[in-house]
């Protein structure tokens, strides 16, 4: 063998041999059911690479093979881009990009898109007690500027609510009619499951809705819910296959009765109302890894 290529081949088998060490490493350094659940699915900033799979329940469930969703589109522009909340279902990443030219269409400039999931889904160390499996977004009441927006801005802006303050009542100067077509362009599409929205809203799209239209099921899946004030959250339905626990459905009908009557008579009994106040992580115990779906253990154990 020629000197040339007996070099290349010591150094093909040392690059083989560091790899080996690496991965052995790497599997040294596996998760087990007694970690801590949020630590462990934080820690992981890059997707697990799988088939992808909506695992669990929004509120204990995790994500395979999440798809970045890309930080700019002529129809949206992540927010917060730093916390890496940017990893969703490619069902999700559908969803997206059908409701961006559709709201532009009913007048809404564009999405400023707030959390998707982690990663690897999983409980979130702040912010949401949901998010956990890709199929959950938030997208800001305030419509985008035209223009691209600073990566600083991005970071500092904050979304503005949509109530007045100190009440649990929509600020008419703040919420337009074009408020109420993106959130009902948001709530068609078929794969939506819930929109929560705080109660007010849900108010004011019943009150405004068509009472001829034969499809009010967009409607129904507007859920009235506190905190919402300032973004809308979107849940799709189970992607079809996926070890992916659906909900149950929301109540038969608009949801625009007795249901809402009681949503309004409790929040506006019970401040705060705005998004900044009630949107605290519920899940302020830690817990392990083996009060998730056993899946969720091969998610973070996989590579990368
Ligand atoms: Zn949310």
């Amino acid at each position: 063998m020629p000197d040339a290529e007996r070099k290349y081949e010591n150094l093909t088998a040392c690059f083989v041999a560091l790899i080996c060490v690496l991965s052995t490493a790497q599997e040294a350094d596996s998760f087990d059911l007694g970690d801590d659940a949020r630590a462990s699915f934080a820690s992981k900033k890059y997707p697990a690479d799988l088939p992808s799979r909506a695992i669990g329940t929004a509120t204990c469930g995790c994500l395979a093979g999440g798809k970045e969703l890309r930080s700019d589109s002529p129809y949206w522009q992540i927010m917060r881009p730093s916390r890496n909340r940017i990893w969703a279902h490619p069902s999700l990443i559908g969803y997206i990009e059908r409701l961006g030219p559709r709201a532009a269409k009913v007048g809404w400039p564009g999405l400023l898109i707030g959390d998707l999931s982690m990663a690897r889904g999983g409980p979130m160390p702040s912010g949401h007690a949901s998010h956990q499996r890709g199929t959950d977004v938030d997208i800001w009441l305030t419509p985008a500027p035209r223009h691209s927006l600073s990566e600083k801005a991005r970071e500092t802006l904050n979304a503005a609510s949509v109530l007045k303050i100190d009440t649990a009542e929509l600020d008419l100067s703040i919420w337009t009619p074009a408020h109420a077509d993106f959130v009902r362009a948001a709530a068609q599409d078929e794969n939506v499951a819930r929109v929560f929205v705080t109660p007010a809203i849900k108010k004011y799209l019943c009150a405004c809705k068509d009472k001829n239209a034969a499809d009010t099921n967009w409607l129904r899946r507007i859920r009235p819910w506190e905190g919402h004030d300032d973004h809308i959250h979107v849940r799709l339905k189970c992607p079809e296959k996926d070890p992916c626990v659906e909900q149950e459905a929301p109540p038969e009908g608009d949801g625009c009765g007795e249901e809402l009557r009681q949503w309004l008579a409790k929040t506006a009994a019970d401040p705060p109302y705005k998004s900044k106040a009630v949107e605290e992580n519920p899940l302020k115990e830690p817990f392990a890894l083996n009060k998730m779906p056993a899946e969720c253990i091969d998610v973070l154990n996989a590579y990368p």
